[in-house]
């Protein structure tokens, strides 16, 4: 008898399409996305499932107001289920999931992160994979964290990067090992693994003005950012070389134009927004490139 609850919440992306139709009209949710588990009675097996469509987006359209939606979603069910399962387009998937690592941060029960390159009902789908993969890795008592599991791997939910568009193996992990490998067996990465989540800190405000700055060599910052915070721009995520190296203009321009600014030009002046820096200030943090999970952080740290 299988006694964990899992809740699995269907929020759009290829894994639900129709196959027979072409985007945009085939996102519509087959009817069998009301009972996955009719579609993949293997899930059955591994626990009670429940599902629900939250909303069913182009994972294109998703972004800071439905990580939210998500986030107190989850939140609110969090004593009802052992672990949770959210099937979501592949396009941004990395982004929602380094968004809920930080949105529930100690959150104590996995929640795992999946979808598909082909539909669910489509010839060589890897979507029945993914969900028993996802399933399997929610209940194995082992992962109490925000995760991303796809094609082969279990990754964590913020440094997860999709690289391929075509692949089954279209995720990749930056900056930590996967959290486990999915062979024959699954093998789990037991050192990577959040041993103690910490205490429960839920948050849903968020900032979400914020832009990503790619640096490129031989660049003007002056000419190629100018006046973000005259544009609205609230938030700042360079994204630079190697570990985070800039060259020296457009860390000199960072200093001036960012909560890098010195201390007396802070207090000089007031400001009303939500930085300590000065009026124009905008609050920014230089990272390695290539990390989607850099610019879900974001919002955050404006
Ligand atoms: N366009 C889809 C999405 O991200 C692609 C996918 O699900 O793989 O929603």
């Amino acid at each position: 008898v299988v006694e964990q609850r899992v809740l699995l919440l269907h929020t759009g992306g290829t894994l639900g399409m129709d196959p027979a139709r072409r985007f945009p009209d085939g996102l519509e949710p087959g009817e069998y996305l009301d009972d996955l588990v009719d579609a993949v009675p293997e899930l059955g097996e591994l626990a009670q499932i429940d599902s629900e469509i939250v909303f069913n987006l182009d994972s294109a359209n998703v972004g800071p107001s439905e990580w939210l939606q998500l986030a107190q979603l989850l939140h609110g069910r969090r004593e009802d289920y052992d672990a949770f399962v959210i099937v979501h387009g592949t396009d941004t998937m990395a982004f929602t999931a380094a968004a809920l690592s930080l949105c529930l941060a100690g959150f104590g029960k996995p929640i795992v992160l999946t979808g598909s390159q082909l539909p669910l009902r489509a010839m060589r789908t890897d979507a029945r994979s993914n969900l028993l993969n996802s399933v399997a890795c929610a209940v194995s008592g082992r992962l109490r964290e925000v995760a991303l599991c796809f094609g082969h791997v279990l990754l964590r939910g913020n440094h997860a990067c999709k690289v391929h568009s075509s692949h089954y193996d279209a995720f990749d992990t930056i900056g930590a090992p996967p959290l486990a490998w999915l062979g024959i067996d699954i093998e789990w990465n037991q050192d990577a693994l959040l041993a103690e989540p910490g205490s429960y800190q839920p948050r849903f405000e968020l900032e979400p003005r914020v832009q990503r700055l790619p640096i490129v060599p031989g660049m003007d910052p002056a000419n190629a950012i100018g006046d973000l915070y005259g544009r609205g721009v609230r938030g700042l995520v360079l994204e630079a070389f190697g570990t985070g190296n800039v060259p020296s203009d457009a860390r000199r321009w960072t200093r001036k134009n960012t909560g890098c600014a010195s201390r007396a030009k802070r207090a000089s002046r007031s400001s009303s927004s939500r930085s300590a820096g000065p009026a124009r200030s905008i609050p920014a943090c230089i990272g390695p490139g290539r990390s989607s999970s850099s610019l879900a952080f974001a919002p955050f740290c404006a």
